[in-house]
């Protein structure tokens, strides 16, 4: 039990705001992204700064309270709350500091891709991150980070140099492939098990326009597409990256009229070459069907990064299951067109991630992310406003992932996964595993990170 002079003292040493049940903003602070979640903490502290967080980390470790980080607030799990324990929202803390001579971005803990595509597109630079703007740096960042640039440059945490990590005692480090080196390891991948961190250090690269967009085809063709997307992607340069999709034409533009509300099957492309190169090289897309709706065409890459914001704002009932694919098979095509055609409500969608290029170049033990020789992470993401409709789209994304089970490598990214238990993390990280888990000894031996992809240490297990 916390009394009220401790609380008391707490709120004087936050400079941010601390929120208690029943105190105005704080029934708004304790939403999640995804409404299935309904979490309900004991407070929620919205820090303006690094001491803000220590003081929260300090205070959680003191009074046993069990500890949650919200970055963007996105984890379709929930883990950015908690009940009865302490949140720490890093909402307040999203600056960004491009350094355009050294191509390097600054990025606090609690910004979201938008704020890092805004900073950097100015300089004509970009990082690898995610498909859509309002996801959080944080936790897209320490499970992984895949998108659109991830075949030419590689994942998020490819691109990341050095990150300011609040460990569970309350120090700050900084943790590199100079400086604690374990730490650098687990945290490119690990998620948010080993601390708080406050602020990464990305490489950026020159990418400013895009030829980019998606090429929609009937479900009819789907099985021949997804066969002819299996063996164009893996000999496709790899500025050309495309994201396989099931989905039902949102009702409005840019989607003609008669597309609208039709279950069909696509590619979003992604080409970050020479623009006077594009047309060439979507020669073969175009040649493939062709496509019943073609919307590719240059754009600014944060333009491509919040397409889809509309159709995936905060407040929407959501479940996921994910994978990791080696191989496409005609058996598990087969399996993906029959529940692709079973899409069950507008905003509920497939979409297969190309883990190849710069992704295979990265060795399978240079950083927690194990998965380096698959070939594609699928998420399957049941979504709809109506909470009446949760059975139906948690049923077909259960089925639909249980069909796929003999074709999974047998983990799956974790940024894509529910709260699935010790066995999946297990078999997500293979053979790092027991590497994580002697770095969480080290780091967290208490485990007072624990309200995310859980790498238990050895005292709790
Ligand atoms: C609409 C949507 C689109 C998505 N698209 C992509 C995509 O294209 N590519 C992709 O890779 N992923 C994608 N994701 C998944 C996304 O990576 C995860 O949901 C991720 O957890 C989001 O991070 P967050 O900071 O917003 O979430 P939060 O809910 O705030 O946090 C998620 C986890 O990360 C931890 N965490 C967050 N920030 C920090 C920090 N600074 N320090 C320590 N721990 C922290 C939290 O404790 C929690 O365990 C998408 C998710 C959604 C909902």
């Amino acid at each position: 039990m916390l009394d009220e002079a401790t609380v008391e003292q707490f709120k004087v040493e936050v400079r941010g705001e601390v929120l208690q049940p029943g105190e105005p903003d704080y029934a708004e602070a304790r939403k999640a992204y995804n409404a299935m979640i309904d979490k309900h903490p004991r407070m929620i502290s919205r820090c303006s700064d690094v001491a803000d967080v220590i003081s929260c980390v300090n205070f959680a470790r003191e009074n046993d309270l069990i500890l949650a980080v919200r970055g963007g607030g996105h984890s379709v799990a929930g883990f950015g709350l908690v009940n009865d324990g302490l949140v720490i929202d890093l909402s307040r803390m999203r600056g960004v500091r491009v350094d355009p001579q050294a191509r390097t971005v600054r990025v606090e803990g609690g910004a979201t891709l938008g704020d890092v595509d805004h900073a950097t597109h100015a300089f004509g630079l970009a990082v690898p991150a995610g498909v859509v703007s309002t996801t959080g740096v944080g936790g897209l960042t320490l499970g992984g980070g895949q998108g659109y640039l991830e075949r030419r440059y590689g994942l998020t945490i490819d691109n990341l140099l050095e990150a300011d990590v609040i460990l569970a005692d309350g120090s700050l480090v900084k943790a590199s492939e100079q400086e604690h080196e374990s730490l650098f390891w687990a945290i490119r991948g690990g998620g948010g098990n080993f601390g708080v961190v406050t602020s990464f250090l990305f490489r950026a690269h020159p990418v400013h326009t895009v030829y980019a967009g998606p090429t929609l085809w009937d479900m009819e063709q789907a099985e021949e597409a997804m066969r002819w997307y299996r063996d164009f992607i893996p000999r496709a340069p790899e500025e050309l990256n495309g994201l396989f999709a099931f989905l039902v034409v949102p009702p409005g533009p840019p989607f003609p009229e008669h597309l609208h509300g039709k279950t069909m099957c696509g590619v979003v492309w992604c080409y970050t070459g020479p623009l006077e190169e594009a047309e060439e090289a979507f020669r073969p897309i175009r040649q493939f069907g062709p496509p019943a709706l073609d919307l590719a065409g240059p754009m600014p890459l944060p333009t491509l990064n919040s397409m889809f914001d509309p159709l995936v704002p905060p407040g929407l009932q959501q479940y996921w299951t994910g994978d990791f694919i080696d191989e496409l098979s005609d058996e598990a095509i087969a399996v993906h067109v029959k529940y692709g055609e079973k899409t069950p409500t507008m905003l509920s969608t497939t979409l297969l991630f190309p883990t190849d290029g710069a992704v295979h170049r990265v060795e399978k033990d240079a950083t927690a992310w194990s998965y380096r020789d698959t070939m594609w992470s699928a998420t399957i993401n049941g979504v709809d406003p109506d909470p009446a409709n949760n059975e139906r789209i948690i049923s077909w994304a259960k089925e639909y992932a249980d069909a796929l089970q003999p074709y999974s490598a047998g983990g799956a990214y974790v940024n894509f996964m529910m709260d699935e238990g010790q066995e999946r993390i297990r078999a997500t990280y293979r053979d790092n595993y027991e590497r994580l888990v002697e770095i969480k000894n080290e780091y967290d031996p208490s485990n007072l990170f624990r309200v995310n992809q859980n790498i238990k240490p050895i005292a709790t297990v």
